[in-house]
């Protein structure tokens, strides 16, 4: 049944991770995510409805535009399939629910951001901002409880002080994104924070060995670590916790 659910989800998931992909391009230049129509980037003709398919147009196109044939960045259907996928996920793991709703927000947050951040290094407040006070909000209503906002509090102050330490590696951005993520995961925010940075070593590790010490100054964004962390402390937080826990007793 779940399964039937989170295939009828993945379909609106692909078509909101096409907006996602607007956001992502048009928000940090200021501009409309409403007005003109999507367009080519290189040769400005707008894109016709049936080219403008979800993850289906940019196969068929194989990856180019109709009229110039300049390469369409495959981001664009990598975003689109990443939130269809995260849809479902949230359907597959808590049903038809207030909390299933609040965590597909939540992910379509984290996407958005991770490709502004990908692409221009910055975490624009105009979407974490008001995404904290919705899902504070929404978590608050569903559980009452000082949870959301106490988790907040910690995982943005943990990063400020890591940023104050390591002002290269982390900015207030990053800061900012981190009381987001506690609002919304609540205790499993620990979890987001741990798997983010181990992830984050990953590139950081690769970068040292090619380039040894110079590496310390190519930055990388660490937003799209702290959003891969949180997906994982969302659908695996709790067993982790768990499971971690017991190991200290
Ligand atoms: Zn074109």
């Amino acid at each position: 049944m779940d399964l039937a659910l989170a295939a009828v989800v993945f379909a609106p998931g692909l078509a909101l991770g096409s907006f996602l992909n607007v956001v992502a391009a048009r928000l940090p230049l200021r501009r409309s995510i409403v007005r003109p129509p999507s367009a080519c980037m290189s040769c400005g003709q707008e894109i016709r409805w049936y080219d403008n398919i979800p993850l289906l147009s940019y196969v068929l196109l194989r990856g180019r535009c109709r009229d110039c044939e300049a390469r369409i960045p495959p981001v664009y259907p990598a975003v689109e399939l990443l939130t269809g996928v995260l849809l479902a996920g949230c359907v597959l793991a808590f049903g038809l629910s207030a909390e299933a709703a609040v965590a597909a927000f939540f992910c379509a947050a984290l996407v958005a951001v991770s490709a502004i951040d990908f692409e221009h290094r910055i975490i624009p407040n105009r979407i974490v901002l008001p995404a904290t006070v919705l899902v504070l909000l929404a978590n608050t209503a569903r559980d009452l409880s000082p949870e959301w906002i106490v988790a907040g509090l910690a995982a943005s102050g943990f990063l400020f002080a890591a940023a104050l330490a390591y002002p290269a590696g982390m900015g207030m951005g990053d800061v900012k994104l981190a009381l987001l993520m506690g609002v919304a995961l609540g205790k499993t925010v620990s979890v987001a924070l741990m798997a983010g940075m181990l992830a984050a070593m990953i590139p950081g590790i690769f970068l040292f060995a090619r380039h040894g010490k110079k590496a310390r100054k190519i930055g990388i964004p660490f937003g799209p670590f702290l959003a891969l962390g949180s997906v994982v402390a969302l659908f695996w937080g709790h067993g982790i916790l768990d499971a971690y826990l017991s190991t200290l007793h």
